[in-house]
């Protein structure tokens, strides 16, 4: 069990950290009151066989509310592949995550964390919001338009 994510509940929500990975047992989260709120910041790694428990454990989940918080933009790379880690109705909600952008004039990259708020209302209106190179001031660029296809 060592090796397996620690979940630690602060304010009612539940922070998972280390490796998803085949240790990772979530199963005590199953008994907890919907919505779910769980916090993904100090989840270090992730490998496809962790990717499988967190599928497990939201099937026994089932059709109840649960919340994903401070993504890694990896971590959102697999919801874009596996929208089934949204949940079997698709239920599930990510309220916040990093997003990775990168500048078009230097070779400064970096994944900025944000509220998916700001976000959503961009894919309606076509503003997004902008974001400043730290090295050379231009305006960072979205590394990928589909990073955002989970919003959709
Ligand atoms: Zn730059």
């Amino acid at each position: 069990m060592s090796n397996g994510i620690q979940i630690s509940e602060r304010d009612g929500v539940f922070h998972l950290s280390g490796e998803l990975n085949e240790y990772a047992d979530l199963s005590s989260l199953l008994t907890k009151t919907p919505p779910l709120r769980l916090n993904l910041k100090e989840v270090t790694r992730i490998n496809s066989i962790g990717i499988r428990n967190l599928l497990k454990f939201l099937t026994g989940w089932g059709d109840r509310a649960f919340i994903y918080e401070h993504c890694s933009s990896e971590f959102i790379d697999q919801v874009n592949m596996i929208t089934s880690l949204l949940g079997p109705h698709k239920q599930g909600k990510i309220t916040s995550f990093y997003v990775p952008y990168e500048c078009p004039n230097c070779e400064f990259e970096k994944d900025i964390y944000s509220d998916a708020a700001p976000y959503k209302q961009a894919l309606a209106s076509g503003i997004w919001p902008k974001q400043e190179c730290p090295d050379c001031h231009s305006t960072l660029d979205v590394m990928s338009d589909s990073f955002f296809s989970f919003l959709t």
